[in-house]
């Protein structure tokens, strides 16, 4: 199997941005622009946003996506979502290991190992997020960081279920910052990620899995980072939440 041969994704990662109305707003703008669309297109969205956008994608090709899953059914968590909740609600990805969510909530590589497991048990497809700090990069440990990410937040996670996992390389300086890794940059990490999978699992299990890239990716620099044998796809943030800018990045997708 080869990039051909893998499903490019390409999801928006909205964040605390826009309301429910605002949703419906932008997913309507969105629509018409990425129909024609030849890779899997997803809006992941605040929780209260969920209903009503999953109603506004009815009949077409974009499907709706959550920021986070708790890893029990049910329970005293208070503020959790658990991915029960989610699927009765007709989502279908999740993003998994922000950053943010490790930078400003505690996230650890055991929290994202556990919801990433209880999202594969849901049925649902996990977006799991990766990467290295601006620190980390300049200490020359980026690999040794992925590598530890992976093996952890896939402990126990079996190559069955890594049939429906996507991983997002994503370095923590290149996000919210309009500094992008270069394509050579995000290719060397996104075939890094490959590579650690083929050992964990197999070269076949390896290369089936989606690989994107985020950071800053945009309608001017998403053709050729995408354009790398092992970037399939991107989580987009702030070019996700432009009707224009987000189709730019689908259609450079399906080339
Ligand atoms: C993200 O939040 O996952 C992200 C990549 O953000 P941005 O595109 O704004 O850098």
């Amino acid at each position: 199997m080869n990039k051909a041969l893998r499903k490019a994704v390409i999801a928006g990662n909205w964040k605390m941005n826009k309301t429910p109305s605002e949703a419906k707003a932008l997913l309507n703008e969105i629509a018409p622009l990425v129909k024609d669309a030849d890779c899997e297109v997803v809006a992941c969205v605040p929780y209260v946003d969920i209903t009503t956008a999953v109603e506004a994608v009815k009949g077409t090709n974009i499907k709706i996506g959550a920021e986070n899953a708790h890893w029990e059914e049910k329970g005293a968590f208070t503020g959790e979502i658990s991915t029960g909740m989610l699927k009765e609600v007709g989502v279908e990805y999740v993003v998994l290991g922000h950053s943010e969510r490790r930078q400003y909530f505690g996230e650890t590589d055991e929290t994202v190992n556990k919801r990433t497991k209880a999202v594969l048990k849901a049925g649902l497809k996990p977006i799991v997020c990766v990467g290295e700090l601006l620190w980390e990069r300049e200490c020359n440990i980026t690999e040794e960081v992925i590598a530890r990410q992976i093996k952890l937040d896939f402990f126990d996670v079996t190559a069955e279920d890594m049939k429906n996992v996507v991983i997002a390389y994503e370095p923590v300086w290149a996000i919210g910052t309009g500094k992008t890794a270069t394509a050579d940059q995000a290719e060397e990490v996104c075939a890094f990620i490959r590579e650690t999978l083929a050992k964990l699992y197999s070269k076949e299990v390896a290369d089936g899995v989606t690989i994107q890239y985020g950071g800053s990716m945009n309608d001017a620099n998403a053709a050729e980072l995408l354009s790398k044998e092992d970037v399939d796809g991107g989580l987009i943030g702030g070019a996700s939440l432009v009707a224009e800018k987000f189709a730019a990045i689908v259609k450079a997708a399906s080339v």
